[in-house]
């Protein structure tokens, strides 16, 4: 546990409207997954304006290069990571407004607000002098948001090895501290049949039907379904192989030419995604065969699995620095949605932490962030960084 000196030093050092004025400018420029280039090249010139060296990595989307800032104490040693999406969702633009203790407007909550805390958590660590040991490197990226992004900005970045020993990041999740979740794609499946469009008294006899296909199909997902559903419940619950829709024909005495469906496919740690998606496509492909129609798969990766050791001692500076602000260690619980945790833990087995401001309203026109949790949030990132940088 920190000493209480430290924690009131960091706490005198964190400037609310200096954090709050960052939030404002970033959620005062539109950015759109895969659109979010003004922000970060905004980002880039305040960070260098205030005196932070800033790189930029294009990471397989050059319209939008990532910023990359690093603050380094001098010294040898490891290096804590803090990661912020700066792209939104689609949605109508909400400007920047604030309302009492409430900030508002289009990605405040999700995630520039979080962002923001996690830059002055660096200003903290840099105007204290307080890393006398290894570094942070800050990044923030585009191509987050799904289905427009699919975290392959970050993940480029992390398969070059350019990453942290450990990574904090702000999205709006806090009641827990998320241990394990699961992998997911979404997939979708197009079952066709290459007659022409005919009415259903005309058809050929031998004619295939899509309809049989897909129900077929569903079936067999429906089994796996059940199959993987026998594995030993876990935190993050089971493996699972759902379907979200099924669409086939056009009238009702026309007989359809294709049939589509379309789910996702979750599974655990430990679990090979190439095998989830050889053990899909055989599913299909014996429809297709049995059948005698053509399949089409769109397999839409979204993000490996995600697991963290609570035994690595970067688990035991987050929880010493969380107790410091709020009195008791945050329980640990579930992560039911991927998010760019996922990739550091599935890709690179870094450990991750999801951990941000109280927050709400994230993919709506009505997002929000509690100012006063933005400055909680950036007092625990700065703690964090000095108990598990410094020795
Ligand atoms: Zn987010």
């Amino acid at each position: 546990m920190q000493p209480t000196i430290l924690i009131d030093r960091v706490r005198s050092l964190v400037n609310r409207s200096r954090l709050l004025e960052t939030a404002t400018q970033l959620v005062s420029i539109p950015s759109p997954t895969g659109d979010a280039g003004n922000v970060l090249d905004e980002l880039d010139r305040m960070l260098t304006h205030e005196g932070f060296s800033t790189q930029r990595e294009a990471a397989t989307h050059p319209k939008a290069p990532a910023v990359l800032t690093r603050l380094d104490s001098g010294r040898p040693g490891k290096c804590l990571q803090f990661n912020g999406h700066l792209d939104v969702v689609h949605l109508p633009f909400v400007p920047p407004s604030v309302d009492g203790n409430l900030f508002r407007g289009s990605g405040s909550c999700d995630m520039k607000g979080g962002t923001a805390a996690a830059i002055e958590a660096m200003r903290v660590l840099r105007d204290g002098k307080l890393l006398n040991r290894g570094s942070i490197l800050f990044v923030a990226h585009d191509l987050h948001e799904a289905p427009w992004g699919l975290g392959h900005q970050l993940d480029d970045l992390i398969r070059r090895g350019i990453h942290g020993d450990a990574v904090l990041i702000p999205e709006p999740l806090n009641q827990n501290l998320p241990v394990l979740g699961r992998g997911c794609v979404t997939w979708k499946v197009f079952l066709k049949r290459s007659g022409a469009p005919v009415h259903e008294v005309m058809r050929p006899a031998d004619e295939p039907s899509v309809i049989a296909a897909g129900a077929d199909l569903a079936t067999r997902i429906g089994k796996l379904n059940a199959t993987l559903s026998q594995c030993e419940e876990t935190l993050a619950g089971k493996p699972s192989a759902f379907i979200g829709q099924v669409h086939s024909g056009e009238i009702y005495n026309q007989y359809p030419q294709e049939c589509m469906l379309e789910g996702t496919r979750r599974w655990l740690p430990g679990t090979d995604s190439t095998v989830v998606e050889r053990e899909f496509r055989s599913l299909v492909a014996a429809v297709e065969r049995e059948h005698r129609v053509q399949a089409t798969i769109e397999w839409r990766f979204i993000r490996g699995a995600f697991s963290l050791n609570t035994g690595d001692p970067f688990v035991a500076a987050f929880q010493d620095s969380y107790r410091a602000v709020s009195g008791s260690p945050l329980p640990t619980g579930p992560k039911l949605f991927v998010d760019d945790g996922n990739s550091f833990s599935s890709t690179a087995n870094v450990p991750a932490i999801t951990h941000g401001p109280r927050a709400g309203g994230q993919h709506t026109v009505n997002e929000w962030v509690d100012i006063d949790d933005l400055v909680r949030v950036a007092v625990v990132y700065a703690l964090t960084a000095i108990a598990f940088l410094n020795d």
